[in-house]
């Protein structure tokens, strides 16, 4: 008989995306238990009464809310608390208010656990995993940041739009910056098997430097695009998480592109960004090596130098563990 397996989600911050994260987890029967923290104690209740209010058509599972204690048997820890950028303000202040934010949950958080997996969500994203990597100490690959997964989500969106095809016959990248000098590696990418050059080789319907240009901007602008509509962007990172959660929970060994602490892999080291990473129940056990071309690995770089010259701007002074 098989054995029941607990498994336990913290989500730490209840707003669009933690409620929309919670909202698509608990229809699926992965988790038998969801808690929910915030620093705004009524809306993370208020959340969980809504949500709760559904219980009656998913598969079984106990969602409340709850404090950081609740992080010691947590097979994953969510963080998508944070400040939002407000109008006037510098994407640099809310860097520095966000790396206050998160330094300080994560003192919570490692008080009760270091073998949970933590999955930062908190713009900027490749920063503030940076922050919470030096901050925690924990091994590595447990510490990931959910990158480009959307992004590689609205690339391959607008690939499947523009071919007519299925999004899930079509395997492209988006690595880098979770932000602007995030890029596509089409050198890795594939339509129905076929390299993509090639497939559109044997289409002929459009000039594809012309089109991967459009297609490659449309990615990158999307998310101002839906602030300005609507104020914030939460249904496609909510299934973005779903995706990352499932990879860990499922221990599928699925490749995401997760943001990761580099080592030394594609000659960069000491900050994160998004590559295609391994991901499983201990979090990334491997990152894929592609073999960029020149101009991709020279977009990589500068992403990765942009990065570092924010974190230095922002002058966080950190204390490692
Ligand atoms: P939101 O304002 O709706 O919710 C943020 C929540 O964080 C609020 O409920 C707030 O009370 C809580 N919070 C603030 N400080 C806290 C603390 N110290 N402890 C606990 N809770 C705290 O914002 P949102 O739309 O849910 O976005 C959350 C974050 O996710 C933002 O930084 C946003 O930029 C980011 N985001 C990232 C991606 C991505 O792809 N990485 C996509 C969308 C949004």
């Amino acid at each position: 008989m098989q054995q029941f397996q607990s498994r336990k989600v913290v989500v730490i911050g209840a707003g669009s995306v933690g409620a929309t994260f919670c909202y698509n987890l608990m229809q699926t029967g992965l988790a038998n238990e969801i808690v929910l923290i915030d620093v705004d104690r009524q809306r993370a209740e208020g959340e969980v009464m809504d949500l709760c209010h559904g219980l009656a058509f998913v598969p079984p599972v106990q969602i409340r809310t709850g404090h950081y204690p609740d992080c010691a048997d947590a097979n994953l820890i969510v963080l998508t608390a944070g400040a939002k950028q407000k109008q006037g303000q510098s994407r640099l202040e809310l860097v520095r208010k966000n790396t206050d934010i998160v330094s300080s949950i994560c003192e919570e958080i490692n008080t009760y656990t270091h073998e949970s997996v933590l999955v930062v969500v908190t713009n900027p994203v490749d920063i503030l995993t940076y922050v919470a990597i030096r901050k925690l100490g924990w091994q590595r690959g447990r510490v990931m940041g959910s990158g480009t997964v959307l992004d590689t989500s609205r690339l391959r969106y607008l690939l499947s739009d523009h071919c007519g095809m299925d999004p899930r016959s079509i395997h492209a990248y988006v690595l880098g910056e979770h932000g602007d000098t995030e890029f596509a590696a089409w050198s890795m990418a594939h339509v129905g098997g076929l390299k993509i050059t090639e497939y559109c080789r044997t289409c002929g319907r459009c000039e594809f430097q012309t089109e991967h240009r459009r297609i490659e901007e449309a990615v990158r602008n999307s998310a101002y695009h839906i602030i300005d509509y609507k104020g914030a962007t939460y249904w496609a990172i909510g299934l973005a998480l779903l995706r990352i959660a499932e990879a860990i929970l499922r221990n599928e060994n699925s490749v995401l592109t997760v943001s990761t602490l580099v080592a030394g892999e594609y000659g960069l080291r000491d900050i994160c960004l998004s590559l295609p990473c391994v991901v499983g129940n201990n979090g990334i056990s491997s990152i894929i090596q592609a073999g960029l071309s020149e101009s991709e690995q020279q977009a990589l770089t500068a992403s990765a130098n942009t990065l570092k010259e924010t974190f230095a701007e922002a002058n966080t002074t950190l204390t490692t563990h």
